[in-house]
């Protein structure tokens, strides 16, 4: 089997045998791909390295595997490529282990058998669809990702089990229930956790024209939110923003001390890499993710920017010679949208612990235009919406999140935990300050036609309160190092203060 014909990244081979499975990883030359069709005969298949140099003529091998990730201890704090190669050089390969199970166990999928205690504790776990007795099992001590820790007899053999588990990054990992969240991602940004909050396994869009200050806002949640763990895929993006990342996220402690990398991983498909691998990175991203939910923890991804991937699908789709839908991009565009964020939840995984996986997406629109089809389609597939806007960018007010146009549809969800462990009045100073954010704009409009006279004193006050909220508390700094987090509790005396004292009124009933 060998190249037939080259297209930038997508290849075709001509087979005799009809041998390759679809989704299947093989080696063209040195370089992997993933066969992306299958036609009597043709095989074509997408290359995830530049193809500058290859000839028709190159001997690809089949890998009788779909494309995968390996999961391991020691990923956290690490970068890696859209199809999961470590960029770093020097990586650890022996963990120092503690054995959990004991020979005579019988242990189903989900199960812990081993614990290798880094900053994020990584549990090997008995893979899906898999349980047994355990016949052997290693000592505590120090091994390697693939050697053997314990032997499995199950119905259909012996199983050796290591502490690595390899997982198709195409395929969501199973669950035994999903569970509705009620729990906030807390990210210490006053206008997304006070009005427009995410749920922990919820999604979220970030759509906003070039500036707008989606990078800075996913930085800040990535690293302020209380996550376990954060995933963050530079996807199409300016490379020197993952470095900054890498710097920044190195020097800056969490509230335990550590430094912030040492609950991140990277996924790095900037914009001068390959354009198959950037498809594959967001899969990669939320396959890691699920993996360490399965372990019992919260992940949250940040993926900067889905618009990129959807090039990515686009550019791969026309060079297919796929018929094109919307502005080019391929019919499916909605459906492969919206996979990928059903992928995201709150979830009783198989051992019966709770994890989740948020997702909160950054969408570039052209020109800052909401009306095109991966805003669209995304804006149905999320539970939240923080628009940003590019007036407000401008006026240096950031985060520019448009409170007019941002909703979250998770407010209902969280009111009770918003309730009980901050304030019963949480929910209506929310409605309060949304809706003199909203009374503004509208008086705004008012003074332009009829001029300042025909505003009442209430005009003026709610006006002046307008402005107070969008001054002190909306707009947040991300570089102050006072302002660039606010604790849930102060954000609410935050807006307790702005409601009391401007809109001079101190009881309850008369204001809501
Ligand atoms: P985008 O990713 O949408 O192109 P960026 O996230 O790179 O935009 O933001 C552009 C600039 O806006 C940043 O370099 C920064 O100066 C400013 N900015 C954005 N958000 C904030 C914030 N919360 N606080 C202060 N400055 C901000
Ligand atoms: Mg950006």
């Amino acid at each position: 089997m060998s190249v037939e014909s080259i297209n930038g990244p997508v290849i075709t081979v001509t087979t005799t045998e009809n041998d390759f499975a679809m989704a299947e990883m093989v080696m063209v030359g040195g370089l992997p791909g993933e066969v992306i069709s299958l036609k009597p005969g043709v095989a074509t298949i997408q290359v995830y390295e530049n193809t500058a140099g290859l000839k028709i003529g190159t001997a690809v091998k089949k890998l009788n595997a779909p494309m995968s990730l390996t999961l391991r201890p020691g990923l956290v704090g690490g970068i890696f490529d859209g199809v999961f190669r470590n960029l770093r050089r020097n990586v650890e390969t022996e963990y120092i282990t503690k054995i959990t199970a004991c020979v005579g166990d019988f242990l189903s999928e989900g199960d812990t058998f081993a614990i290798v205690e880094e900053s994020i504790s990584y549990l090997a776990t008995i893979p899906p669809d898999t349980s047994g007795k355990v016949i052997q099992a290693a000592e505590d001590g120090v091994y390697s990702a693939d050697s053997q820790i314990i032997l499995l007899e199950t119905e259909t053999g012996k199983i050796p089990l290591s502490l690595s588990q390899t997982w198709p990054i195409r395929v969501p990992r199973p669950v035994r229930r999903r569970l509705s969240s009620t729990m906030p991602l807390i990210t210490g940004q006053r206008v997304i956790d006070s009005l427009f909050p995410i749920a922990k396994g919820g999604t979220c869009a970030i759509p906003g024209g070039f500036g707008t200050g989606k990078t800075m806002t996913q930085h800040q949640i990535a690293k302020h939110c209380d996550a376990d763990i954060i995933i963050y895929i530079g996807c199409g993006e300016r490379g020197n923003e993952m470095t900054e990342v890498l710097e920044d996220f190195a020097k800056l402690r969490d509230t335990k001390g550590q430094p912030l990398l040492s609950r991140t991983i990277l996924i790095a498909n900037t914009s001068d890499m390959p354009v198959a691998a950037r498809e594959a990175s967001i899969y990669t991203g939320i396959t890691l993710a699920e993996c360490y939910r399965d372990m019992g923890y919260h992940v949250a991804i940040m993926a900067d920017s889905t618009s990129r991937w959807a090039e990515a699908l686009r550019e791969l789709s026309s060079r297919l010679g796929e018929i094109p839908a919307e502005e080019g991009y391929p019919a499916y565009l909605a459906t492969r949208l919206s996979a990928f964020y059903s992928r995201a939840g709150y979830v009783q995984n198989l051992s019966g612990t709770e994890g989740s996986v948020t997702i909160i997406a950054a969408v570039s629109p052209q020109g800052g235009d909401f009306s095109e089809p991966v805003t669209l389609h995304t804006k149905r597939f999320t539970g939240c919406f923080w628009a940003l806007d590019k007036n407000l960018a401008y006026a240096r007010h950031f985060p520019a999140i448009n409170p007019l146009q941002s909703y979250s549809n998770f407010t209902d969800l969280l009111d009770p935990w918003y309730i009980k462990n901050i304030s019963p009045l949480f929910p209506k100073y929310r409605e309060k300050i949304i809706n003199t954010l909203a009374e503004e704009s509208v008086l705004l409009e008012t003074i332009k036609i009829t001029g300042e006279e025909a505003l009442s004193p209430d005009d003026h006050i709610t006006l002046s309160t307008a402005k107070k909220i969008r001054k002190t508390f909306t707009s947040q700094n991300a570089y102050d190092p006072a302002d660039t987090y606010t604790p849930l509790a102060e954000q609410f005396k935050m807006m307790e203060t702005l409601i009391k004292e401007n809109l001079g009124c101190c009881q309850e009933e008369r204001l809501f």
